[in-house]
């Protein structure tokens, strides 16, 4: 026999990521799934149609490595409308697959051996192993429970020279929280001289409540030379597994990102991007986003306030936070996977998302769901925490 061949594991700690992790378990235990991100609700047949469409007649070969002409545009087009900046479709628009990609990607072009790049906690899943793969180092500024506000003193501090990269996601996942115009502000004086590039995750761009605005780094003219900016269709049009998303950027950082774009995936899936670049042109679907979320956010919140979850303020994305503080004194992990068995709700753990495992007694739950979906957890919860009186 053989020896076995010898793998110098990249990550030896490394598990599955959590939302593999609790979706799995609920589909396991049948449990209603609130944990990962992704609606239990269609899309309009129109998109469907129209990708099909694209493929009959005959657009099945490759792109243009920085997406179709039609697609980018109609990102320009939405940037400069929202925005007020305006991007050049040839150089300053690539469309990715996913946003996953994207950050992966921009995090590859521009990030070297030996950098530091400045993540905020709690941090989205994929950045830091993004950044170790890379070899970079992430260093680990905090929004605090319960606001989850930055502290740009504390992020002034963490700065060096080696610092390559500053990576900021608003509105934010896991906590709901929003960066201001005045947080823009304060990053932008942080930067200001320094070769610092902005990596700005707003994949939930249009999902802002309460009348508020999303501060996008695009709106920020002085951040903007300085920043990839990342956005998804699958949180815009309910299409989570199509992983197509977008990055905006000027010329020279976009000239970086494609060079390691172009040999990491060239280019995506042409009938999906020409149908996107269609359903984009009625902005009434983008625009109406936040208020169709408001709706399901407050559905959601109505229904859990007959339970013991206390809820934290929910500004932006569909994810709402709550302590289970007067519930248990669990570890949130250990919690979820205990929800998930036994009372048959799947959350996700927000101390996955430390370095260092913090852990607030906080859970995570996605209402981006049908309201039977929302009515069926609330029920399960009910029972399971609710004395009868
Ligand atoms: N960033 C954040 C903050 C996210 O929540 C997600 C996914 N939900 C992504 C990036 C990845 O998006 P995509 O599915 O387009 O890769
Ligand atoms: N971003 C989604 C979430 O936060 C999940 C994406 C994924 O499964 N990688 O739940």
């Amino acid at each position: 026999m053989q020896t076995p061949i010898q793998i110098d594991s990249r990550f030896p700690q490394m598990g599955t990521t959590i939302f593999t992790v609790m979706s799995r378990m609920a589909a396991e235990c049948g449990a209603v799934n609130l944990s990962q991100g992704f609606p239990d609700f269609q899309a309009e047949p129109v998109l469907f149609d129209a990708v099909h469409r694209h493929m009959r007649t005959g657009r099945n070969q490759y792109p243009p490595m920085a997406g179709v002409p039609e697609l980018r545009q109609a990102i320009v087009d939405k940037v400069a409308a929202l925005y007020g900046a305006h991007f050049d479709a040839e150089s300053e628009v690539t469309v990715t697959a996913g946003a996953t990609q994207a950050i992966f990607t921009a995090i590859a072009a521009f990030v070297r051996p030996g950098d530091e790049v400045i993540v905020f906690e709690p941090v989205y899943d994929s950045y830091v192993p993004a950044i170790e793969t890379v070899g970079g180092t992430a260093v680990f500024a905090q929004l605090k429970f319960p606001d989850y506000a930055p502290d740009w003193v504390q992020v002034a501090r963490l700065v060096t020279p080696k610092t390559r990269m500053i990576i900021i996601n608003s509105p934010h996942n896991p906590t709901g929280s929003l960066l201001t115009a005045v947080d823009l502000e304060k990053l932008a004086e942080l930067v200001r001289g320094t070769n610092i590039v902005v990596l700005s995750d707003e994949v939930y761009e249009h999902i802002v409540f309460d009348g508020e605005r999303h501060a996008s780094v695009c709106g920020h003219a002085e951040l903007a030379e300085r920043s990839i900016v990342v956005s998804s269709f699958g949180k815009t049009y309910h299409i989570t597994g199509w992983k197509i998303g977008y990055v905006v950027g000027p010329a020279a950082l976009m000239a970086e990102f494609r060079k390691v774009h172009q040999f990491n995936v060239f280019t995506v899936h042409t009938p999906s991007q020409l149908a996107l670049a269609e359903y984009m042109q009625d902005a009434t679907r983008h625009l109406g986003l936040a208020a169709f979320y408001e709706e399901k956010r407050d559905f959601f919140r109505k229904l859990m306030v007959e339970t013991p979850f206390e809820l934290l303020p929910c500004r932006g994305t569909y994810f709402q936070l709550a302590s289970y503080r007067v519930i248990s004194d669990l570890p949130d992990r250990v919690f979820a996977e205990w929800m998930t068995r036994e009372v048959g709700v799947a959350v996700i753990p927000v101390s996955v998302f430390y370095a260092d495992g913090r852990d607030d007694r906080v859970v995570r739950f996605c209402f981006a769901k049908k309201e039977e979906t929302l009515i069926a957890a609330a029920a399960r919860l009910r029972k399971a925490f609710v004395k009868p009186s």
